[in-house]
């Protein structure tokens, strides 16, 4: 298998040569040539396996540099009962006559995160070691993806971590979460500014080539592939389970920000999974849903872009969205650079034709939308009703299914973050906290190891060279 960019640079890439990058080098974000097709009998064998064997299975068809038994043994190593708490990994539970609620966030930071960012730091620690390399993540979160990357990092050969994040304007929660890292691999940068300025300082340090090549400067966001596959394998275990033995296709609702997980979604059903629709469910940050309904995509400004009881759904522009679009296009390339460099700069946005759009729905796409009203609503209803407390981004999800949901369509809808991690939310749905997982308790009295620092992008600089001596 090799990857090639979305805006027209074919040369031909290895999994491991894309694994350490992000973007392509004519700023594009890296496909597959083609989506290896999966048939019935392999189904059929693959129903049997465990989530590792499963996830060793997909995950070959995507990676042929890496010697079997060794990808075997990191999966084995990832998608175990001591990182997800069980053996299943993502235990599929009943919410209601066809629909199904698929567990992805019982990994170390209760987030779906933890499903491909483990695994990316066992591939980057071990082609790091095969390379004799090493790496300096950088980043900026204001919530879950800075948190699952540092627990997945901790501890890596080769790999140091330094995330930043604008003091004290996270959840106490994550706060804690965070910073009570105590690995010497770890850099909590807390910065005195937003979460923009935290941005602006990575890509300016990102941006000083010299700086960057210096200090072997990298990064985890989720345009890169590694986590995207990973993501794939979640699909098929949520369809074997909700089939037991039958082959009649599922619907999966995907509560989206990025589009990295319902893209996923898409590259399993391009593969052959019998999967009927993907359902995208948007909070008021609405920019998917609106492509989704009128063929027009189109960025919001800050000024646009809302604070929602949803945090990990705001978005102000899809990172992932890139990738979906050129398959809508039938790979048409030049066609994509041409919407994604010049139109969304200029224009902000732009609007896809309705022979394009038709293709969307072959794709089996369609769209909703929810409120802070509506997670309220449903995080209450479905709690009094089932006696199943879910997290204001699953609640998004949930509306947005049992809103489009046919007739004897099945449905599984994906539950991205557990309840414990939005107790501010959860209170105002139900009147009372939501319980934490014993390993979380008293997460905000441990010691913690953070460094603050003024919003300046030398001070960031100097203190990533004083952890790494060239
Ligand atoms: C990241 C995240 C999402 C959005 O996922 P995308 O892949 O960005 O679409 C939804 N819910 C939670 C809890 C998340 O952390």
């Amino acid at each position: 298998m090799r990857y090639v960019s979305t805006r027209g640079d074919a040369t031909p890439r290895a999994f491991c040569e894309i694994l350490l990058e992000g973007l392509a080098p004519d700023g594009g974000l890296y496909l597959p040539q083609r989506y290896p097709q999966v048939d019935q009998a392999t189904l059929s064998r693959w129903r049997a396996l465990s989530y590792a064997d499963l996830a060793f299975e997909i995950l070959s068809l995507y990676i042929d540099d890496i010697p079997a038994a060794d990808l075997r043994a990191l999966c084995r190593k990832v998608y175990s009962s001591e990182v997800f708490g069980s053996e299943v990994i993502v235990p599929l539970r009943p919410l209601e006559a066809g629909l199904w609620i698929e567990g992805l966030s019982n990994g170390p930071t209760l987030a779906f995160k933890d499903m491909a960012m483990q695994l990316l730091g066992a591939l980057f620690e071990y082609e790091l070691a095969r390379r004799g390399e090493r790496l300096n993540i950088l980043g900026a979160t204001s919530g879950d993806t800075g948190s699952a990357a540092e627990y997945a990092m901790r501890g890596k050969r080769g790999v140091q971590v330094f995330m930043l994040s604008p003091q004290g304007r996270m959840s106490p929660f994550q706060q804690a979460q965070m910073y009570s890292l105590v690995d010497a691999n770890i850099h909590n940068l807390a910065i005195e500014g937003v979460f923009d300025d935290c941005q602006d300082i990575v890509k300016a340090v990102a941006g000083d080539l010299a700086f960057k090549r210096a200090h072997r400067i990298g990064s985890v966001n989720s345009i890169n592939w590694a986590r995207l596959v990973a993501q794939v394998v979640y699909y098929f275990a949520g369809w074997f389970q909700a089939t037991r033995g039958g082959d009649a296709p599922v619907s999966f609702a995907v509560p989206s920000g990025n589009f990295g997980n319902v893209c996923a979604g898409h590259v399993a059903r391009m593969m052959g999974l019998p999967i009927d629709r993907l359902i995208v469910a948007t909070n008021e940050n609405d920019v998917l849903d609106e492509f989704f309904k009128s063929g027009r995509y189109r960025v919001r400004g800050a000024a646009e872009t809302h604070e929602t009881s949803s945090p990990s759904m705001d978005i102000s522009k899809a990172s992932n969205f890139e990738r979906f679009v050129c398959d809508l296009l039938q790979r048409d390339t030049a066609r994509t650079r041409a919407l994604f460099g010049p139109l969304l700069a200029h224009e902000g946005g732009f609007t896809l034709d309705a022979t394009v759009m038709a293709r969307c729905a072959q794709f089996g796409f369609v769209s909703g939308r929810s409120t802070h009203a509506d997670r309220l609503a449903t995080i209450r209803e479905v709690w009094q009703r089932h006696g199943d407390l879910i997290d204001p981004h699953t609640a998004d999800g949930v509306k947005v299914a049992r809103d489009l949901r046919r007739p004897d369509e099945t449905v599984i809808a994906l539950e991205t973050a557990l309840p414990a991690k939005f107790a501010e939310t959860i209170v105002e749905a139900i009147g009372t906290a939501p319980a934490r997982p014993a390993a979380l308790q008293g997460l905000e009295e441990r010691p913690r190891r953070v460094t603050v620092l003024p919003a300046s992008v030398e001070r960031v600089k100097a203190l990533i060279a004083a952890h790494d001596p060239a």
